[in-house]
């Protein structure tokens, strides 16, 4: 790794060379630092780094020296849903796809290669020419998971979250409220909007229902089993 590091830095450098842009070896300090993680780091994350090695330069800078550092092949600018851009080393010739996290915001890499061969037939099967595809999973981390009580109320689920109904908490009032809404435990919910202040949008079957929070506090909600054998999306 630490030898392409050092090609990587080496070819960067003939390359910016030829551009007469100017401050060479500080934008080589900034590509040192950034060659020195393996993680997806933002523009802010760069700039702690920075200054751990003891560089102050400002983030105008800094954006502008991964941008070129991208534009001319050796990193790869990120846009994962929710979060700002981020940067990660480009392997020439290696792929590899994303697990995000949409709790703690942790970004785990894979690489399958049946799913790979599968995109490919899919794409063939219909004349398509693949040039370049990205996979982004969404949803908890295993330790976000393991945090996380195995009952909680329906009102802090975030969006895009899937959960079983696990129990109606408020009596009989309460049950045959929501009863009348068709809502029982048991059913499955994708919660589509929750801002923490108003209502909730839910889907319940093929129906969006809007919940106040006074009502979401009492259904109680977990997450439904994934057996990866049986698991649907
Ligand atoms: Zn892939
Ligand atoms: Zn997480
Ligand atoms: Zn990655």
């Amino acid at each position: 790794m630490l030898n392409d590091s050092h090609y990587e830095k080496e070819n960067f450098r003939s390359l910016i060379e030829t551009d007469e842009i100017g401050n060479v070896e500080e934008r080589l300090n900034v590509i040192d630092v950034f060659l020195s993680t393996e993680a997806h780091v933002t523009l802010g994350e760069m700039m702690e780094l920075l200054k751990e090695r003891g560089f102050d330069y400002e983030p105008e800078f800094v954006r502008q020296c991964m941008n070129r550092w991208v534009d001319h092949g050796f990193a790869q600018k990120k846009e994962f849903e929710g979060q700002p851009p981020r940067y990660e080393h480009r392997h020439l010739g290696r792929h590899h796809d994303h697990l995000i996290c949409t709790k703690c915001g942790r970004i785990l890499e894979f690489r399958d290669e049946e799913m790979e061969i599968l995109q490919a037939k899919i794409a063939a099967s219909q004349g398509f020419h693949i040039l370049q595809h990205k996979m982004e999973i969404y949803g908890l981390c295993s330790q976000c998971v393991s945090q996380r009580s195995p009952l909680m109320p329906l009102a802090v689920a975030g969006p895009g979250e899937r959960l079983v109904i696990a129990d109606i908490m408020g009596g009989r009032h309460s049950r045959e409220r929501l009863a009348s809404m068709g809502l029982r435990r048991g059913d499955f919910l994708e919660v589509i909007n929750n801002d923490g202040l108003g209502r909730l949008i839910v889907g319940h079957g093929t129906t969006r229902l809007a919940l106040g929070r006074g009502i979401a506090q009492k259904i109680m909600v977990s997450l439904p089993k994934q057996n990866p054998d049986e698991f649907e999306p």
